[in-house]
């Protein structure tokens, strides 16, 4: 068994490797009672600091021929790519690999083949077409072509919708440690979200931030969608909001200062997020806090959107009015999230719908006195009726709350 100490230097090296390889009704929230993922072991969560499943390979990358059953997937910026592909030469293997431990990545139920046998259909013509969704074909930024058989499945992490997720670990060396998440053409198709699921894979997959769920890879086969995702070692933020009822001012602070960071880098690349809370948060092996779902976000150079989506206690009053809305909603669930952190409860949670819309509406706030007043400076900055007035990004960054908190080694201030 390797100690903590050869682990940690192994991974110093895995970084380095990975670095020079990269090509690469009430939506009802009973209070805290999700159901969580497992936790893992010690030296796997150190491990996965640093795994980036895109190896090197002297494998030349198949090209998908322009007939292939295989669609193109635009990326970012890149819709209606031209159909042309060109041969993706991946970088030859380093000549000093590090040796891996042997990591724990826990025990395989049989999930899948059972899933395969019971649920699922394959699935023919245009929708097919809009989900044969692999990252080895973007033009760009292809990655290495992936498929099942190239992991070793481990431990079951939890399941969603549409799949179940499992931390697996690539077969070639060096064994990155990734969460697999697997998803049902099929019903996909049943419930209508092709291009949700389509723009949470293309927005994910150009994303590159610490507090942002990495998204290395995707592939697929004739009745699932395969995404390889950075494993989040703490699993759901949720499960720990349950287990503790509300946070420390410290600990959320911490958190608020790194959603705003990611929120702020999000912005700037035109994505809204638009579904902020805490369900859709996961932890790092160190705590450190990653968004994680991005089924609602939007890619909107300049756009304003009028969609009503997320879940209702975290809504502003304009996406409930059905108006146009921007960026600002993110600030507005980042003022929900910060109230429920330290409360324990979202800010304007009612028994009915029109009775938590009535309170959004009219930002009937009320912030218990246990909350410093520090922190309710900054809710009441977060939660303003007009989106212009919410407190920018980098303000909020700056606010004495968060810079309170805020420790020598974590994130650089803004700009
Ligand atoms: P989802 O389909 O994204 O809702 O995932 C279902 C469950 O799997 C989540 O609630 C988590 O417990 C777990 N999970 C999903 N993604 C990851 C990940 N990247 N790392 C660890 N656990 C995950």
């Amino acid at each position: 068994m390797a100690t903590v100490g050869s682990v940690t230097r192994q991974i110093a090296a895995l970084e380095i490797s990975s670095k020079q390889n990269t090509t690469a009704t009430k939506t009802t929230r009973s209070t805290h009672q999700k159901q969580g993922s497992q936790t893992s072991n010690t030296v796997s969560k150190l491990l996965t600091k640093f795994a980036a499943p895109n190896p090197p390979s002297s494998k030349t990358i198949r090209p998908q021929t322009s007939n292939s059953s295989l669609s193109r997937l635009p990326t970012t910026g890149q819709a209606g790519a031209s159909s042309s592909n060109k041969a993706f030469k991946a970088p030859a293997p380093l000549s000093r690999e590090p040796t891996q431990p042997s990591i724990d990545i826990g025990r395989y139920d049989g999930g899948l083949e059972y899933d395969e046998e019971n649920r699922g259909k394959k699935v023919y013509g245009q929708a097919a077409e809009e989900l044969a969704l692999d990252s080895s074909v973007i033009e760009h930024q292809p990655t290495r072509e992936w498929h099942l058989t190239d992991f070793d499945i481990g431990r079951p992490l939890g399941k969603g919708k549409f799949g179940r997720v499992y931390m697996v670990r690539t077969k070639c060396e060096p064994k990155y440690i990734v969460a697999l998440k697997t998803l049902y053409k099929s019903e996909i198709i049943e419930s209508r979200v092709e291009k949700q699921i389509r723009r949470e894979i293309e927005i994910q997959q150009n994303l590159r931030h610490p507090h942002i769920l990495r998204l290395y890879g995707y592939f697929h086969d004739e009745k699932r969608i395969f995404l390889m995702l950075e494993f989040a070692g703490k699993g759901e933020l949720y499960k720990q909001l349950s287990k503790h009822g509300c946070f420390t001012e410290k600990r959320s602070s911490r958190y608020i200062d790194q959603m705003a960071d990611a929120l702020d880098y999000l912005h700037s690349k035109h994505v809204i997020h638009r579904d902020i809370k805490p369900e859709n948060l996961l932890l790092g092996i160190n705590g450190d806090l990653k968004i994680g779902d991005f089924g609602w976000s939007v890619h909107a150079p300049g756009n304003r959107r009028t969609t009503m989506c997320g879940t209702l206690d975290y809504l502003p009053p304009e996406m409930i009015e059905g108006k146009e809305h921007s960026k600002e909603v993110d600030l507005w669930a980042l003022g929900v999230l910060t109230y429920e952190f330290l409360v324990g409860c979202a800010p304007f949670e009612e028994r009915t719908h029109n009775e938590t819309y009535k309170r959004i509406m009219r930002v009937d706030l009320r912030i218990p006195s246990r909350v410093s007043p520090d922190a309710a400076d900054l809710i009441v900055k977060l939660l303003q009726h007009e989106p212009y007035k919410r407190i920018p990004l980098p303000e909020v960054r700056k606010h004495p709350w968060i810079m309170k908190y805020r420790s020598r080694s974590s994130n650089p201030q803004p700009q």
